[in-house]
């Protein structure tokens, strides 16, 4: 490779650089960008060229925060649209491999930072854009050409930002257009295994990888060209479960590809077996007890959840590949999808999220339960929240009045505790030592409640 100020190489990966090592801050939760790749016609891509549309680093001023916009054209024979987003995941791996120079997040929630070192030993944008041309030539023969262009001057962000997020919203919606039911095979990504080790992304027509990259589309066309690559195929197996989403296939895929650790998954539910979660998701949903709903927080919101923390928190609870009990890594995508949480109650059973975030998606919430879903500007907490959903008559109400209601009657003596309720239960009775008459007693509709069930073998 040409003179790189920096060394390149996935040693620097995890590299973490601090506020207090920051030469400056571009895109990121207080400024704004996106990342972009494009396949498009050959003619249309000057390959190797590396453009920087404003400042360049040497002009940016230390402690700086800048807009930030990447866009990467590629263009080869054997390269499909799908691939996409598949080859725009990349760029947070490809980026991070360069020494002094940090990527988080995906699509227009990206945030990158570069060290005092790094800008010390003259480490510029164009430098960046050189590493990326050449690893993803390197890594992918499929490209033949590729051009790299960032954006810094603020009006050429927002441009590309609008543009960016057309796309995303295009390759969201393909994907929607097909349903888990359509298709025999699912895809994996075990992309963020590198940092989750027993994270397996299960990436179906109706859930989007968590960071919002990667669609089933995607993933088919991932594997085409890439057929060892860390996008692999799932065969779907036996439905064991339709409305959580349950399958025989990714339980023995996840089992395995986590070593034994993730025995079984739900698609849809964030309880009993959650989807794992690794760190890049977009938003979490997360399980309010106080009110049995669901609320959904996203990377861009920066106040607090009715919980009294904020997203940062919450994702540093949840990430790390490990299945969390009602909290559950999702893509911005996946609120979209007509199987969004179907297991839990679906859009029925959410109470909050950010108004950003509820305006973005408003088309896929069904409208008679827009207005009953709180944000910030309603709730701040649990009991602002509560008083909401009840002026409004939310209802997951119906289930916390219906469960308190049988907690009350738990709280009561114990003969007084109906626990379960049977349809119909038949015990046969012998009548006395004598004549042995057979009786039988059927219970019907009966409660019983029963501290312990003690069965023993007939003398
Ligand atoms: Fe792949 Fe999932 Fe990580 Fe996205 S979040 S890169 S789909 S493993
Ligand atoms: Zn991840």
């Amino acid at each position: 490779m040409e003179d790189i100020p920096v060394d390149v190489g996935l040693i620097y990966e995890g590299e973490r650089i601090r506020k207090s090592s920051m030469y400056v801050d571009l895109a990121g939760p207080k400024s704004k960008g996106a990342e972009l790749l494009l396949v498009v016609p050959p003619d249309e891509v000057e390959d190797g060229k590396v453009e920087v549309v404003g400042p360049d680093v040497d002009q940016m001023e230390e402690g700086g925060r800048y807009p930030f916009g990447i866009l990467i054209k590629v263009a080869g024979e054997k390269l499909e649209e799908d691939l996409e987003g598949v080859f725009e995941r990349k760029l947070h791996y490809f980026c991070n491999y360069i020494q002094g120079f940090m990527h988080l997040n995906s699509r227009d929630i990206i945030w990158c930072r570069i060290s005092k070192d790094a800008a010390k030993k003259g480490l510029k944008l164009y430098h960046v854009g050189r590493v990326l041309v050449n690893l993803y030539k390197s890594e992918f023969d499929v490209i033949e050409k590729i051009q790299v262009t960032f954006y810094t001057d603020e009006k050429a962000v927002d441009e590309h930002i609008a543009r960016a997020r057309e796309v995303y919203e295009k390759r969201d919606a393909r994907a929607s257009a097909i349903k888990d039911e359509d298709v025999d095979v699912f895809y994996s990504c075990l992309l963020c295994q590198s940092f989750a080790p027993t994270h397996v992304c299960a990436i179906t027509p109706s859930r989007s990888g968590g960071c919002g990259a990667v669609t089933w589309f995607e993933g088919r066309a991932a594997v085409k060209v890439d057929p060892s690559g860390p996008i692999g195929e799932i065969p779907k197996g036996e439905v064991i479960d339709p409305v959580k989403g349950e399958y025989s296939g990714i339980n023995e895929y996840v089992r395995e590809k986590s070593n034994g650790t993730i025995e079984r998954v739900y698609l849809h539910s964030l309880f009993d077996y959650p989807h794992t979660s690794c760190g890049c998701f977009e938003a979490i949903a997360f399980y309010i007890p106080e009110v049995d709903g669901i609320g959904i927080v996203h990377r861009d919101f920066h106040g607090v959840t009715p919980f009294g923390i904020p997203f940062s928190t919450m994702a540093g609870q949840v990430g790390g590949g490990v299945q969390s009990q009602g909290f559950l890594g999702i893509s911005i995508a996946y609120l979209r999808s007509p199987k969004f949480l179907q297991g839990d109650g679906g859009w029925r059973r959410i109470v909050w999220m950010p108004s950003q975030l509820k305006e973005r998606v408003r088309s896929a919430i069904p409208q008679e339960m827009y207005d009953l879903i709180a944000t910030e500007n309603e709730a701040q907490d649990l009991d602002t929240l509560r008083k909401f959903l009840e002026e409004k008559q939310h209802p997951v109400l119906e289930r916390l009045k219906a469960e308190e209601a049988k907690e009350k009657a738990e709280e009561a003596p114990e003969e007084e505790q109906p626990a379960a309720t049977m349809p119909e239960l038949t015990v046969p009775v012998q009548a006395g030592a004598g004549a042995p008459v057979e009786f039988t007693i059927t219970f019907k509709n009966a409660k019983i409640y029963a501290e312990k069930i003690i069965i023993r073998r007939k003398e």
